[in-house]
C-alpha cells in the first residue's frame, strides 16, 4: 500500500497526452508539475525530450 503525503504529491509522475508535432498522433508522456520527466518516443520516431528541471524555492524547501 502506498500513501502520498503533501510533499510527495507534487513529485508523482502524471501521464499526459502530448500531440506529436511530426505526425499529429498522441504521445503519452510522464510529467511532474507540467515538466516532462522522461523521453517519450512516438510511433513515427519523433522523440519528446525530457525537460530540464527548473528549481524553484518550493523545490528546495
Ligand atoms: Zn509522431
Amino acid at each position: 500500500m502506498v500513501s502520498f503525503g503533501c510533499e510527495d504529491k507534487n513529485k508523482t509522475p502524471i501521464p499526459e497526452e502530448r500531440i506529436c508535432p511530426q505526425c499529429g498522433e498522441e504521445i503519452e508522456v510522464f510529467t511532474v508539475k507540467g515538466r516532462v520527466i522522461e523521453d517519450a518516443v512516438c510511433t513515427c520516431g519523433y522523440v519528446i525530450r525530457e525537460e530540464a528541471p527548473i528549481l524553484t524555492v518550493q523545490d528546495i524547501q
